[in-house]
């Protein structure tokens, strides 16, 4: 489960979007018009942007997003009312449902097969809203226009309401269970935003305001999730070595910092798969990645990790990295294959410093982790050694 307070920091960038959008909305009165004839063309200019960098770095996931946002807000713009009506119909109670299915689906090159198949589930949903906008189906309608609930959501139906309220608790789901927390936080308010657009119709430039505030939103992501790309290990969700160099040149006078390593880690991978190996290499992470005393986990590379402690002597960090090694000695990790399941135990080595002022740089600090580490290895492995 993920920490209450990661989730509140994942989700508190995309709610104050949202709600400086809501304010201008909300005291419209007060602000010259000519803003507000801007904001349906930011939207489109901020979507022409999503696009390219979408496409460019190959985040295909909101060229499926932003492409329906576009078409409802020129049908809008263009349609006559009775099909306008509809469309507000349609979309309403089918976005929030897109927006949870290609938040679900991974994330593939455009023209391989999963990328084909999306293209066709795309179009097809499309092309069905498309259908129906045109020739609208009274039937249809006035099933989809059922009263479900006691009370009223005007404009919004009550079908389009229970819709929301379905995607919104798999999505509070999500946010407190998987780890794609960026994604998760700003998918859950952009359909608390698309909601409140189309509740607020009405009122004047709040639909155009939900979605320009979307956009900035879906943008914002993008760029985040580019950092995340450039300084977060994939397989075990912990910061890389670039954000170790960088964190590094951020501290102060005086911290310390271990290296750690997996014992055999090797025999293990040739005994038990690569796959395996993987799933012990996120184990080990997990736990270092709750370390005491301060300390924050990277993955150096490879089964090698660095705990750096800021402003903790050796004698501290040595008693926490310690306790770590001891956990992980003691937690057993079971193998399961066809057959039989078998449980083994993982150890770890560490070599642990503190900065000295001889230590011109951080990679000086990491050499001499480094000599401590190999000690340990010497010293017959699953131990800590410091070097003061
Ligand atoms: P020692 O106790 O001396 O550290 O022995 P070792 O076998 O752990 O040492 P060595 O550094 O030679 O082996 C590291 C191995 O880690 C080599 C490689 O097969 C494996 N490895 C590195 N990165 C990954 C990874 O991402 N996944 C998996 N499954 N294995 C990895
Ligand atoms: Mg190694
Ligand atoms: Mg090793």
């Amino acid at each position: 489960m993920n920490s209450l307070k990661s989730v509140a920091l994942n989700i508190s960038i995309p709610f104050f979007i949202s709600l400086i959008f809501a304010f201008i909305a909300y005291y419209g009165a007060k602000i010259p018009e000519i803003i507000f004839d801007l904001v349906p063309y930011l939207f489109y200019a901020i979507s022409a942007l999503i696009l390219w960098v979408s496409w460019h770095f190959n985040r295909n996931r909101f060229i499926f997003i932003i492409i329906p946002l576009l078409l409802i807000s020129l049908g809008f713009e263009y349609l006559s009312a009775k099909k306008a009506t509809a469309l507000f119909l349609y979309a309403s109670l089918l976005y929030p449902l897109h927006l949870l299915i290609f938040l679900s689906l991974r994330e593939r090159g455009l023209f391989s097969i999963w990328g084909i198949l999306k293209i066709v589930f795309f179009l097809l949903e499309i092309g069905v809203v498309a259908y129906f906008v045109a020739y609208p189906d009274d039937n249809l309608t006035a099933l989809l226009k059922s009263k479900l609930f006691a009370a009223s959501f005007y404009p919004l139906q009550d079908i389009s309401v229970a819709a929301g309220i379905f995607v919104l608790f798999i999505m509070s789901v999500l946010l407190l269970f998987n780890r794609y927390l960026i994604y998760n936080g700003s998918f859950f308010i952009i359909t608390v935003t698309f909601y409140a657009g189309f509740y607020f119709i009405k009122t004047a430039h709040a639909y155009e305001l939900s979605m320009l505030s979307i956009g900035i939103i879906i943008f914002i992501l993008l760029i985040r999730e580019s950092y995340r790309l450039a300084f977060y290990d994939e397989l075990t969700s912990l910061p890389g070595r670039r954000a170790l160099v960088e964190d590094m040149a951020k501290l102060g006078m005086k911290y310390s910092l271990a290296m750690i390593d997996i014992d055999h880690f090797k025999k293990f991978n040739d005994t038990y798969g690569h796959d395996t190996g993987d799933e012990v290499l996120k184990m080990v992470a997990s736990r270092l990645a709750n370390v005491g005393g301060g300390g924050k986990a990277y993955r150096y590379g490879g089964e090698e990790f660095v705990l750096l402690f800021p402003s903790k002597d050796v004698d501290e960090s040595y008693t926490h990295t310690d306790i770590l090694r001891d956990t992980i000695a003691k937690s057993p990790f079971t193998i399961r294959n066809k057959k039989s399941s078998k449980t083994i135990y993982i150890n770890i080595s560490s070599g642990i410093v503190q900065k000295s002022s001889k230590d011109r740089d951080p990679f000086a600090v990491m050499k001499r982790a480094d000599n401590a580490l190999y000690k340990a290895k010497k010293a017959g492995r699953n131990q800590v050694i410091k070097e003061v």
